[in-house]
């Protein structure tokens, strides 16, 4: 197989706690799963910085040659409050409480998260199956558990027999926990007494009367449990040995110590070559939820609208700032940070427009090679895009100097400067140039700005009349403004 230049890319494995050379199962392919969002409300900016960090793995996989098949699920399902095996569905209970039929708000918050995702940037996974879609899969998959006797049944639901499977396996082999501390700390919950022991966790559930997310059953009419749609998903289109399974690092416990736990105890060995975790995007030190509601929405951040911020800020921004941090760092969310983000970001677009200005010399006085192999070599270490940006910044200052005539660059060094800064910043990390080449956008914010300097002569003159029909008339178009006590500033939705 081609790769891609002097490439030995390796990966953190959540598993060995080590940084791996990777090598792929298939040789020039990659199969890579990720857990996608259960769609019971809109995607906040967590979410998505979890699936930017894998928009970058999948991106730079197929930079490096690799043909990648890239399974991202939507979790419609199964899901219960607080991550239990007792309690309501999260979306059968946002159903109730906005009196719409569960699939309504799957479609609902699916077509969202999807907005939101191109709005980034990110590329479309290869497939996105349901777990709705997938429930023939994930019985057959109890099947084979209960076969292999590791599953029983209990009163029209199933359980994992967790105690049973650590006897000859290892269950806490991912997150590092120790079953005997897990059962010695776990209190008496309701609904345990089905279960023999209270690490034991639900393959599938029996619905009661009132449930409407239901299906037929070996067991009776129920609903599978929120571990099992990714053990029958991820191996129905990757096979039952595949290479990356990632997601939020949230997920290693127990989402993904189960996940490994039903593999093995279906097919006896493990799922996974690679496990990785995204680290969390916090807002004031804590981890952004939507259960405690401590977060802040895409759209805001696009609008400016929210008490947190001081303006608005493009899709592309936002992206920078999220790959500014590595993907195993935690990262809080600031004002000030984002500021700085987008100050840096205007900074690299602005150096193409530079490097274009360059005429080329006889000679090159940089090391144009040595610079882009240290780019590869930021990539190749676990991903870690705050370095490569780094490098990026030095093509900046290259481009600054060379443009001075304090340094000279051959025409064969100049076109790869330019290919190299572009495939990085575009391909790679994925941003989009938002001021547009077309010159269409500084137009719209000559127009938009003289609008909101006849508003503000209109309140001078206590004409509230036409300063709020200039406001209203903007918003229908999604052009919404914002007051602040620097003045007026403007966003497009
Ligand atoms: P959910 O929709 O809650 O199942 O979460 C979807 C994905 O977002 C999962 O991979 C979570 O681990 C991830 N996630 C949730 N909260 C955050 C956060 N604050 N920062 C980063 N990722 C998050
Ligand atoms: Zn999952």
């Amino acid at each position: 197989m081609q790769l891609n230049l002097n490439q030995q890319l390796k990966i953190y494995n959540s598993l060995s706690g080590d940084k791996e050379v990777f090598t792929p199962i298939l040789d020039g392919n990659v199969g890579m799963y990720v857990c996608g969002p259960t769609v019971y409300s809109n995607v906040h900016l967590g979410n998505c910085r979890t699936f930017i960090s894998f928009d970058l793995v999948y991106r730079y996989l197929k930079h490096l040659g690799y043909k990648v098949r890239y399974v991202r699920n939507i979790t419609d399902v199964g899901h219960i409050e607080d991550d239990a095996d007792e309690g309501e569905d999260k979306i059968a209970k946002k159903a109730r409480l906005e009196k719409l039929e569960p699939m309504e708000i799957v479609q609902q918050y699916s077509v969202d998260f999807h907005q939101i995702l191109e709005l980034f940037n990110n590329m479309p996974p290869s497939i996105e199956p349901t777990a709705t879609g997938h429930i023939i899969e994930q019985i057959e998959t109890i099947k084979e558990i209960i076969a292999n006797g590791f599953a029983y049944e209990s009163n029209g639901s199933v359980y994992f027999d967790v105690v049973k499977f650590n006897e000859n396996h290892n269950y806490g082999q991912l997150s590092g926990r120790n079953l005997d501390d897990m059962l010695a700390n776990s209190r008496e919950l309701a609904g345990q007494d089905e279960k023999r022991n209270s690490a034991d966790f639900a393959l599938w559930k029996r619905a009661e009367p009132e449930h409407i997310m239901r299906w037929p059953s070996p067991w009776g009419d129920g609903f599978p449990g929120w571990h099992l749609e990714c053990t029958a998903m991820s191996t129905k289109y990757l096979g039952n040995h595949f290479d990356i399974h990632g997601g939020g690092m949230d997920l290693k416990f127990p989402h993904h110590e189960c996940e490994i736990a039903q593999n093995e105890a279906a097919t006896g060995h493990s799922p996974v070559n690679y496990w990785m975790h995204a680290n969390m995007l916090t807002l004031n030190g804590k981890k952004m939820s939507k259960s405690t509601g401590n977060n802040i929405l895409p759209r805001e951040i696009f609008t400016g609208n929210n008490p947190f911020l001081s303006k608005a800020f493009s899709p592309s921004v936002a992206r920078f700032f999220m790959l500014q941090a590595h993907y195993r760092s935690v990262l809080d969310f600031s004002d000030e940070a984002i500021t700085a983000s987008e100050k840096g970001y205007n900074k690299l677009m602005e150096a193409f427009a530079t490097l274009e200005e360059i005429t080329p010399a006889a000679t090159s006085t940089l090391d144009i090679a040595a610079w882009k192999q240290l780019c590869y070599d930021a990539m190749n270490d676990d991903f870690n895009s705050p370095i490569l940006i780094a490098h990026l910044f030095e093509a900046v200052k290259f481009a600054n100097l060379l443009k001075e005539n304090k340094e000279t660059l051959t025409q064969a060094d100049l076109d790869c400067m330019k290919k190299t800064l572009y495939s990085f910043t575009f391909d790679v990390l994925g941003l989009k140039d938002e001021k547009g080449q077309d010159g269409s956008n500084d137009k719209l914010e000559g127009v938009v700005n003289m609008l909101i300097e006849m508003r503000r002569e209109a309140r001078a003159n206590k004409n509230f009349a036409l300063s709020d029909e200039i406001r209203n008339r903007l918003t229908e178009l999604g052009i919404e403004l914002k007051d602040t006590k620097e003045g007026t500033t403007f966003s497009v939705k």
